[in-house]
């Protein structure tokens, strides 16, 4: 166990843990009845203050194992491995699937904890098996796909704790990959690529030609962490009755070319940006605390915004929107505090009744 160790995130927020475990390596140090927080690269947490009275733990483990069925890739991927570079290194080596959720930052382990996803890809499609150590049970514990409870940025690793803390720490992910598998276009901006790709070379996009495609819109149109700080989206994007997302098309004039996406029975999904943009809340900010200029559904760190100036705008441009479209907006992003990780709707919530 080492002490004081800053905790890696993409807001450039400066926070401080009491101590940290290299997980599973330094386990017999962990205590389980004090606070602690499991942080892969930080790219979708939010820290609220300058320290955390905890143990920070981060998972170590690395290895890359693939074996294969006559019809099948299984690829065995520890925790602590970079997810870019797993999808690179899964190209590399000939197994397709993947390249769509290319340049998404953060650790394999945090992957199926909010089932990342992008351009008409989850990671939930190919997960066939998690190892994970249940802090309640003192053991290692597996979980097949539909035990992992996968819907829309969730999974049960976001609801199941252990005296309100993380019950699971992610250790190994088996990826399923179908040999043959045809690459997914159906997304915006894709399917235009796909339609010149075939023109041009009479067949369908090979995958690597995707991830390049990928990676070339994600930088066109994101900001980089590295450049301005942000956890990518910050809001989920909200699932509304369908009445209601007509409703809002048909009576309110700045809604009229609003995307609406199915989601499940009488469910559609609204795009969260859409309705910042359309709020009028592009470049608004608290402090060093901003709306992103380009893409509304990105909250930045200009430079010396604190935790609370990031909820702060949060809370705001949730408010502006649930005035405006009557529609409540959730983080995506996990909040977290000195004493641990808190619920950010409920966290906002507080800040409304102080204001
Ligand atoms: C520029 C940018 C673009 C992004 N684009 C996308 C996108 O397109 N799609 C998308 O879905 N997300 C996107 N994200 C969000 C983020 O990349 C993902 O949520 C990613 O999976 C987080 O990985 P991490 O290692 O940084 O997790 P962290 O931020 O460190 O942790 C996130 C959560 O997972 C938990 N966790 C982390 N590791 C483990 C583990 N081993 N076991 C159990 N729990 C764990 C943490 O406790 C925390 O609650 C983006 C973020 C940024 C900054």
């Amino acid at each position: 166990m080492s002490k004081h160790k800053l905790i890696p995130n993409t807001f450039a927020l400066k926070c401080i843990a009491d101590s940290s475990i290299t997980w599973p390596q330094q386990q017999n140090e962990f205590d389980k009845n004090q606070p602690y927080i499991v942080v892969g690269e930080g790219s979708n947490i939010l820290l609220l203050d300058e320290s955390f009275h905890g143990q920070l733990i981060q998972v170590s483990n690395n290895q890359f194992v693939v074996s294969e069925t006559p019809d099948t890739y299984i690829v065995e991927l520890g925790g602590g491995l970079n997810w870019h570079k797993t999808v690179v290194q899964l190209l590399e080596q000939g197994i397709n699937g993947a390249e769509n959720l290319a340049l998404i930052p953060g650790t394999v382990g945090a992957a199926p904890v909010q089932n990342i996803g992008a351009y008409g890809v989850e990671i939930a499609q190919f997960v066939h098996a998690i190892e994970a150590y249940d802090v309640q049970l003192n053991k290692i514990v597996k979980f097949n796909n539909d035990d992992c409870q996968f819907a829309y940025r969730d999974s049960i690793f976001k609801h199941q704790t252990y005296q309100g803390k993380s019950r699971f720490i992610i250790e190994t992910v088996w990826l399923k990959f179908s040999k043959g598998a045809q690459v997914v276009t159906e997304y915006g901006p894709l399917k235009q690529f796909a339609d010149d790709y075939q023109r041009q070379h009479n067949c369908c996009p090979t995958a690597s030609s995707i991830f390049d495609e990928v990676c070339r819109i994600r930088q066109s149109k994101l900001p980089n962490p590295h450049k301005l700080a942000n956890a990518g989206s910050f809001f989920k994007n909200p699932i509304v009755e369908q009445n209601t997302a007509l409703q809002l098309q048909q009576q309110v004039e700045e809604c009229l070319d609003m995307p609406i996406y199915p989601y499940a029975d009488n469910l559609v999904k609204l795009a969260a940006g859409f309705l910042i943009d359309k709020a009028g809340l592009k470049g608004y900010a608290v402090n060093d605390a901003q709306v992103h200029q380009l893409q509304a559904l990105v909250l930045t760190n200009k430079g010396s915004a604190r935790g609370a100036d990031i909820a702060l705008l949060a809370k705001k441009v949730c408010d502006k929107v649930n005035h405006i479209y009557a529609i409540e907006l959730q983080p995506e992003v996990r909040f977290i505090s000195s004493a641990g990780e808190v619920d950010a709707v409920s966290y906002l919530n507080t800040l409304l009744d102080k204001s």
